[in-house]
């Protein structure tokens, strides 16, 4: 039954987890898998994650971890395996959740980040209170 739950996990989360690994080719990311998630890393990656709107160390898609640096996914490893079980938890829907979520916070002139529930959620886990990690 467990092997058939974490099946189901990695398959509802699998959209986000093929877009993560697309983009990582497209990038030529230094890919490595780390407890079931793939990590990918790279110069090209890091400078995508440094031009966000929210400029992050990482970015999570699904089993899919983007990092600046190895460093970086290595620093930011808690947080970002909260946001790879909120995946697990909201599938399809995990995007859209967080984007609308964001998008309320911001239009009451609040912190569209840092008062977003996926977020509180992922810094309750760290000690990593920067803004940099998303
Ligand atoms: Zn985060």
């Amino acid at each position: 039954m467990q092997r058939f739950i974490r099946f189901a996990a990695y398959l509802w989360a699998s959209p986000y987890t093929l877009t993560g690994i697309t983009i990582g080719l497209l990038l030529g990311g230094r890919f490595q898998r780390i407890e079931g998630v793939i990590e990918i890393s790279g110069p090209r990656i890091g400078d995508v994650l440094h031009r966000m709107y929210v400029p992050a160390m990482a970015l999570t898609f699904g089993h899919v971890v983007f990092g600046q640096t190895t460093a970086a996914l290595d620093i930011t490893r808690a947080h970002e395996r909260v946001h790879v079980r909120q995946y697990e938890r909201w599938g399809p829907a995990f995007v859209p959740m967080y984007l609308l979520f964001f998008s309320f916070l911001y239009l009451k002139g609040r912190d569209g980040y840092r008062e977003n529930p996926f977020e509180i959620e992922a810094y309750a886990v760290d000690d990593f209170q920067t803004p940099d990690s998303d």
